[in-house]
């Protein structure tokens, strides 16, 4: 199983440049992350436990879905596997709202930690100093939704 301090650095050394890669982060978590063609639309993605990977999981991701929900979803599966490991079972399926069996909290919880992965602070702050600042253009440079970009900067929509 992962060490959370372990894993939170592995985030950090990856955010060093934008747009944040979410396979790179899970690949060097020894996590493989899946696209499958056919899935229904309402089903974002899914993490299966495999005690014969280093991660201990597989993540899978609705190919059907835009890249940049995509991203969102891989990155919400990553911190399934890094805040609760334990809550994940043999595995959970994330719906269109990303929610799974588990509770409100925990997908809360899960669904912070994939914008903190994709829309770091410190990154965010930089590219506004240096004035981007339309949530359009800030979205498209960290590969986000416009709609997660919003949320991120606290702008009413
Ligand atoms: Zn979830």
């Amino acid at each position: 199983m992962l060490n959370l301090n372990a894993a939170l650095d592995v985030v950090r050394e990856h955010q060093r440049k934008i747009p944040v890669k979410t396979v790179d982060i899970a690949n060097e978590l020894g996590i493989k992350v899946y696209k499958v063609p056919n899935w229904p639309s309402d089903l974002s993605g899914m993490v299966r436990k495999n005690p014969e990977s280093r991660g201990g999981f597989d993540i899978f991701v609705n190919q059907d879905h835009p890249e940049v929900r995509r991203r969102f979803t891989i990155a919400h599966e990553i911190a399934h596997v890094i805040l609760h490991p334990h809550l994940i079972g043999d595995g959970i399926t994330d719906d269109a709202l990303l929610r799974s069996g588990l509770s409100n909290s925990v997908e809360a919880q899960a669904n912070r930690l994939a914008a903190d992965i994709l829309m770091p602070r410190e990154k965010l702050n930089e590219f506004i100093s240096n004035g981007v600042t339309s949530v359009a253009q800030l979205a498209k440079t960290f590969n986000v939704s416009e709609q997660s970009m919003a949320i991120r900067l606290g702008v009413p929509q």
